[in-house]
């Protein structure tokens, strides 16, 4: 989809953009294309697709892959959408209330999109703690967001994001796409990044709120030592014991764990009694 034909679109419909809806449609067929490619896809995947806009990444996906679902919470686009796809599995609703809302298996599904960047953060997060999370998710969201996702250890992007997504998906590659290739141009730069599901997890299901709670706890005050902030929540005891069991200083900062050891930390920590 050309920018001539985006602009023809929306000027014989009559739409205005709704830039709180982070409406930036990608016009550059390569960045499209590259998009596709990193998400592997074939005839033989199921993809979801989250804010297909006016449908130049949802084409390509058609062509390409078995089945395609797209979630669009713009009626405008909506109606667009069905006019040039009506073969398309299209619901009209804010993404992230419905995943959240219709827990389902997702495990056999690949997620491809240019995410609405406002909620690509939550919408990750959903998606990776689902119980049956997608095997893969290749998505174009804002700079800052793509680094915090792909940081390791001691950068200065590592953070909660990081750990929570992940804990069950391997980053493998991300690029970054130049605002030009966007209409309109965002005032943000933009990355598509490249997640892939561990094929084994690295927790059991039952430890994962234990997980979040130490990560959330950990970075609550970055350059504090995370050993004190952990206090709040177990015992002193405790948190000596384990720390010196995993050779941890006690003077560590979070930012200094990897996320193998936040993993062994909420095996050790939820043995026996807080
Ligand atoms: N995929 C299209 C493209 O590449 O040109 C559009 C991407 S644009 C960055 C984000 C799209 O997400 C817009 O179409 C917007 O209306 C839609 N959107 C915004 N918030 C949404 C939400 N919560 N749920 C579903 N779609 C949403």
């Amino acid at each position: 989809m050309k920018l001539t034909d985006m602009r023809a679109l929306l000027n014989q419909r009559d739409i205005q953009l709704t830039k709180s809806l982070g409406q930036n449609f990608l016009h550059d067929q390569h960045q499209l294309q590259r998009i596709v490619d990193a998400g592997e896809v074939t005839k033989l995947d199921k993809v979801l697709e989250i804010g297909p806009g006016l449908g130049p990444l949802t084409e390509l996906l058609l062509e390409r892959v078995g089945e395609v679902l797209a979630i669009e919470m713009d009626v405008r686009l909506v109606a667009v959408l069905r006019e040039r796809f009506p073969q398309l599995n299209l619901l009209h609703a804010d993404a992230l209330a419905y995943i959240r809302r219709e827990p389902r298996d997702w495990s056999d599904w690949k997620l491809v999109a240019n995410l609405p960047y406002s909620v690509a953060s939550p919408i990750l997060v959903e998606l990776a703690f689902a119980p049956q999370r997608p095997k893969q998710m290749t998505v174009t969201l804002q700079l800052e967001v793509a680094q915090r996702l792909m940081a390791q250890a001691n950068d200065e992007d590592y953070g909660v994001l990081t750990l929570l997504v992940q804990l069950d998906y391997e980053p493998r590659g991300w690029f970054k796409i130049p605002a030009d290739c966007f209409f309109p141009a965002p005032n943000v730069d933009s990355a598509c990044v490249n997640l892939v599901r561990r094929e084994k997890p690295l927790l059991p299901d039952a430890l994962r709120p234990v997980f979040v709670r130490i990560v959330k706890r950990a970075f609550s005050q970055r350059r504090k030592m995370m050993l004190k902030l952990l206090k709040a929540e177990w015992a002193a005891e405790k948190l000596q014991q384990v720390f010196t069991e995993l050779n941890i200083s006690p003077m560590e900062r979070a930012e200094k764990l990897s996320l193998e050891q936040f993993v062994a930390l909420t095996t050790l920590l939820s043995e026996g009694a807080r």
